[in-house]
């Protein structure tokens, strides 16, 4: 059996003129960037394969999403996807 990645794509969510989520002064995007970016480092550390959707502020559409999420290490079962999102929400 062979468990051997292809690679990693790290996306980090919205980005540009989508903020997604806000509040305590913490803006989605910005928060996602840093996380992924984080990641991205590390995994790059361990010799693994990874690249990011995007790294910098930027709006980036679902088609483009898609498409550099696919044209990273192409669509095959052997790449991991990590979409990073911090949405808000509610506690009871
Ligand atoms: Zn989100």
């Amino acid at each position: 059996m062979n468990n051997t990645i292809r690679g990693i794509v790290i996306d980090p969510g919205h980005g540009g003129d989508d903020p997604g989520a806000s509040g305590n002064g913490i803006i989605e995007k910005d928060l996602n960037l840093q996380i992924s970016n984080y990641m991205y480092d590390k995994f790059r550390n361990l010799g693994i394969p990874v690249k990011l959707t995007r790294s910098t502020d930027e709006t980036v559409s679902p088609t483009e999403r898609t498409n550099r999420i696919l044209d990273a290490f192409g669509n095959n079962s052997d790449v991991i996807v990590i979409s990073n999102h911090i949405n808000s929400g509610g506690h009871t």
